[in-house]
C-alpha cells in the first residue's frame, strides 16, 4: 500500500518510504491510500479472540501486502507482550488501561511496533545506520528509548524541554545509555518537536546521515495504536456490553485519537469519540468554532498533553475532507483546568478507590459529564499514576506505591547532553557524532 501526504505536494510513498522518512517532503504527514473495511463476520466473532489474533488481522488490513505474513505475525506478537485490560470504574463506565507495558504508558504499543518493524527494513537491505530523532513531551521519549534499546543499526536522539517532564519520565530515557543519547533543550516541547521537524527538512543533514522520526507523526507508530480500540470493543461484547460504545481519548498531539478514527473507518462499532483536553484547548476551540488555531503550548498536570499545535489535526482534517460537520458528528471536545483535573481524580478515587493518573482524569471526566444514559464509555487510562506520582499524592493525600519496573529506572545515573534551542548548534552536534 502507498502513503501520501495530507498536503498534496509530494509523490506517494512505500511504507519502507513513509516509515524511513516519518514526515513528507513537503511536510506533510503520511496517510494510508486506502483505509480496509473489516467484514462483518469479524466483528461477529470478535469476542472469542486473543488480542494478538485481533491485532494480526488489523495489521493486515494495513501492512499485509508490505510485509510476508509468518513476519508481520511476529512484529505483532512480539510488540504486544503485555495485556490491554479493561476494567469496569462504576455503572456504565471502563477504563482501558494502556500502561501495563515496559515503560507504563500507551507509548510503548507504536513505539515497539515501530521499532520492529524498522529492524525488518534495515535486516532485509542490510544499509547502514539509521538514526531515530524523537521529540517528547513525556511518555514519547521512554517508549522510544526502550523500544529500540539495543536493537542494532539504530541510534536513537530523544529531545525533551529541561525541567518539563517528571523526574520519573526523564530518568526512563536518561539512564539507558548505550544506543539512546538524550538532549536536554532549552525550551518547550514545541521547540523540540521543531528541531526535529528542521532537521528532517535539512539537505546537507539528511546527505550525511539516515534520519528517522518515531514521533506520533510516524505511520508506524500510530497506525497500531488502532489495536487495542478493537480489543477493548471484543472485551466489551464479552460482558454483553458492546452497544452504544463511546470512547474518550485524552488528547495531545491527537495520534491516538487518529488512531481510534482509522478503527472507526474500518468498521469498529463505536457510537462517537470525545477528546480530551487539559488547558490546551486548540482543537476543543476548533469543534466550537470551525477555526483552526495553533497556540503556543501551555504547561499543566497533564504534561504529556501539553502540546499547542497537534501535528495529527493534519490527518483528522484529511479523514474527514476538512469538513467541520462531518468532524463535529463523530467527535466531541472537552477541556479542563489544573484545578478540574485535580478534582477529578479526587472524586473519582473518593467515589471508587480508582487511581487515575492525569491524563485519564481528564477522560474519566468527559465521560462522567458527556456520557447518554444507553450508552457505554471507555476512557483511555494512557499512562500509570505512579508515572505522575507527585500529582497523584497531592491531589490524593496518599503515599502511591512505586511499580518495581520504574524503581529500576530512577536507580540509574542521568547521561543527558544540554542542547540549546538553536537548529544550527543542533544540526552541528549530529554532524559531529
Ligand atoms: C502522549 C500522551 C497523551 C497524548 O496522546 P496523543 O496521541 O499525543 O494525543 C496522553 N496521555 C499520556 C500519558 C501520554 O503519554
Amino acid at each position: 500500500m502507498n502513503y501520501y501526504s495530507t498536503n498534496h505536494k509530494a509523490p506517494t510513498a512505500t511504507l519502507e518510504e513513509a516509515v524511513i522518512k516519518g514526515l513528507a517532503p513537503d511536510r506533510g504527514l503520511y496517510m494510508p491510500e486506502e483505509i480496509k473495511l473489516l467484514p462483518a463476520s469479524f466483528f461477529n466473532h470478535i469476542d472469542t479472540l486473543s488480542f494478538q489474533e485481533i491485532a494480526f488481522e488489523v495489521a493486515t488490513c494495513f501492512f499485509g501486502n508490505d510485509i510476508e505474513a509468518a513476519d508481520l505475525k511476529n512484529i505483532v506478537c512480539d510488540t504486544l507482550s503485555f495485556d490491554i485490560p479493561i476494567v469496569n470504574i462504576e455503572n456504565n463506565i471502563y477504563s482501558l488501561e494502556l500502561f501495563h507495558g515496559p515503560t507504563l504508558a500507551f507509548k510503548d504499543v507504536g513505539a515497539r511496533f515501530m521499532a520492529r518493524l524498522l529492524r525488518h527494513f534495515i535486516r532485509k537491505e542490510s544499509r547502514g545506520q539509521v538514526n531515530v530523532l524523537v521529540a517528547t513531551s513525556g511518555d514519547t521519549g521512554s517508549a522510544v528509548a526502550n523500544g529500540f534499546l539495543g536493537v542494532d543499526g539504530i541510534h536513537v536522539y530523544v529531545l525533551y524541554p529541561k525541567g518539563k517532564v517528571s523526574p520519573i519520565q526523564e530518568s526512563q530515557f536518561t539512564t539507558l545509555g548505550r544506543n539512546i543519547t538524550a538532549l536536554e533543550v532549552d525550551g518547550v516541547f514545541d521547540d523540540c518537536q521543531a528541531l526535529v521537524k528542521q532537521a528532517f527538512m535539512d539537505e546537507e543533514l539528511n546527505r550525511q546521515m539516515r534520519l528517522t522520526s518515531a514521533n506520533s507523526i510516524n505511520v508506524a507508530r500510530f497506525l497500531p495504536q488502532a489495536f487495542y480500540y478493537f480489543y477493548a470493543y471484543a472485551q466489551l461484547k464479552r460482558q454483553g456490553r458492546a452497544g452504544n460504545v463511546v470512547v474518550c481519548v485524552p488528547s495531545g498531539n491527537f495520534g491516538n485519537l487518529c488512531a481510534g478514527l482509522f478503527a472507526h473507518r474500518m468498521g469498529l462499532p463505536v457510537k462517537r469519540f470525545i477528546a480530551a483536553n487539559n488547558a490546551n484547548d486548540v482543537f476543543y476551540q476548533y469543534l466550537k468554532t470551525g477555526t483552526y488555531t495553533p497556540q503556543s503550548s501551555k504547561q499543566t498536570l497533564a504534561n504529556a498533553m501539553d502540546v499547542g499545535a497537534p501535528s495529527n489535526f493534519a490527518r483528522i482534517a484529511a479523514l474527514f475532507n476538512g469538513n467541520h460537520g462531518a468532524i463535529k458528528a463523530v467527535i466531541g471536545g472537552a477541556t479542563y483546568s489544573d484545578a478540574m483535573i485535580r478534582e477529578s481524580m479526587k472524586g473519582c478515587y473518593t467515589a471508587t478507590g480508582y487511581i487515575l493518573d492525569p491524563h485519564g482524569a481528564c477522560g474519566y471526566r468527559a465521560l462522567k459529564e458527556q456520557l447518554q444514559p444507553g450508552e457505554t464509555g471507555i476512557f483511555l487510562e494512557t499512562a500509570h499514576p505512579a508515572k505522575f506520582k507527585e500529582t497523584v499524592d497531592d491531589a490524593l493525600h496518599i503515599n502511591l506505591p512505586i511499580p518495581d519496573r520504574l524503581v529500576a529506572f530512577m536507580q540509574n545515573e542521568k547521561q543527558s547532553v544540554p542542547m540549546r534551542n538553536d537548529f544550527h548548534v543542533f544540526k552541528q552536534f549530529l554532524l559531529s557524532r
